[in-house]
């Protein structure tokens, strides 16, 4: 008998789909990097050594990383998107059969991983508009070892206001981990907050305002002094040479990133608006690239699948209170005319 985890045979693999015409479920960035930027990179990766492994703390990515947060260099951890750092952060914290408190409903990998590492998973549900129940966070927080907070929150676009994370900081002995994977659409940072509360750490990606879903990094913002513990947690050169390179050329191109920034936040209001005038179709108003809307009286499996056959693919979700609600993920403005054009035909033909 091969020997495996009971915990791992039960789990229904992580799977996304991943072809469509049009693929707004999985909320990247419908804007690839210019040309003339992959070839500079492209020309800098044909210089360096290949047979060498990469720095562990590439010393310009972190300086432009830390210019770009006004973070200090020493409170940055790199990772192989900010997927490595939420195990890292996991490992570092929990014990086999600690507290992981998460949100519900919030990001599928952090049940996830608390399956597989055996921890007891404590789930908050929110409120009844989406938003933060921080009570019954907080008298979680005190029987948890981490706690893991999405703001904005995928994918409810919900977010938290500063005050309640402070608060649930000061549950000192609980780590409280703030994704903040979506920070670009929404402006708003926990990050000063990990001075003065070092159980606070602070997780971001490359993976959406800047488009690099397919390359593979994450950062964390920390306290230096809890920044040089997570390291140890992490696996040893996960982040190739490859996504050091590409990251540092992004962050000199600031205004790239603005831009981006920019037009998908007002293909947001386009998407939102559009969405309130389909009859039976609620939007849930988000800060992220992403939004969440109920189909009121309809079944979302079947409005799925008829965007599909159109080739459109949007989130479905699992959760029984999600049953009848899709997420869409802001995409180009071509694409989210068609979308929404498709979704007020299917909706008008069922309600015919
Ligand atoms: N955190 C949240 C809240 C996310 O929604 C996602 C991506 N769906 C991630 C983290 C993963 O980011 P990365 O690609 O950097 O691993």
């Amino acid at each position: 008998m091969i020997n495996l985890k009971k915990v791992i045979i039960k789990l229904p693999p992580y799977e996304v789909p991943q072809e469509a015409l049009i693929k707004l479920n999985q909320n990247e960035s419908p804007y690839d990097i210019p040309e003339e930027c992959k070839k500079e990179i492209l020309e800098q990766m044909e210089r360096v050594s290949w047979n060498r492994y990469p720095p562990e703390d590439p010393t310009d990515l972190i300086k432009a990383l830390a210019d770009y947060t006004q973070h200090p260099p020493e409170g940055i951890v790199i990772g192989n998107g900010s997927n490595e750092l939420i195990l890292a952060s996991m490992l570092a914290t929990c014990n086999k059969g600690d507290s992981v408190t998460v949100v519900r409903p919030g990001f599928a990998l952090y049940p996830y991983l608390a399956k597989i590492l055996q921890l007891k998973l404590r789930e908050v549900r929110l409120r009844k508009d989406f938003s933060f129940n921080i009570g019954r966070l907080l008298r979680n927080a005190h029987q948890s070892k981490v706690l893991y907070l999405a703001t904005p929150n995928n994918p409810t676009g919900t977010t938290l206001e500063l005050e309640q994370i402070a608060n649930l900081a000061s549950v000192r002995q609980c780590m409280i981990v703030v994704d903040e994977a979506y920070y670009e659409f929404h402006g708003q940072t926990a990050q000063r907050l990990t001075l003065k509360y070092p159980n606070l750490l602070i997780l971001r990606t490359f993976s959406k305002a800047f488009g690099l879903a397919g390359i593979r990094l994450g950062y964390l913002l920390a306290h230096p002094d809890v920044a040089k513990q997570i390291v140890k947690a992490k696996l040893p050169f996960s982040v190739g040479t490859f996504p050091i390179l590409v990251a540092s050329c992004l962050l000199h191109r600031k205004n790239l990133i603005d831009e981006t920034v920019r037009m998908i936040i007002s293909e947001r209001t386009f998407l939102f608006e559009g969405l309130k005038n389909i009859p039976g179709i609620k939007p849930i108003p988000s800060r992220a690239n992403f939004i969440l809307f109920v189909l009121q009286g309809l079944s979302a499996d079947m409005v799925f699948r008829r965007l599909y056959e159109k080739g459109i693919l949007v989130r479905k979700f699992s959760h029984p209170e999600l049953k009848n609600m899709l997420r869409v993920t802001v995409g180009r403005h071509d694409e989210n005319s068609t979308f929404l054009a498709e979704l007020g035909k299917i909706i008008g033909g069922l309600n015919a």
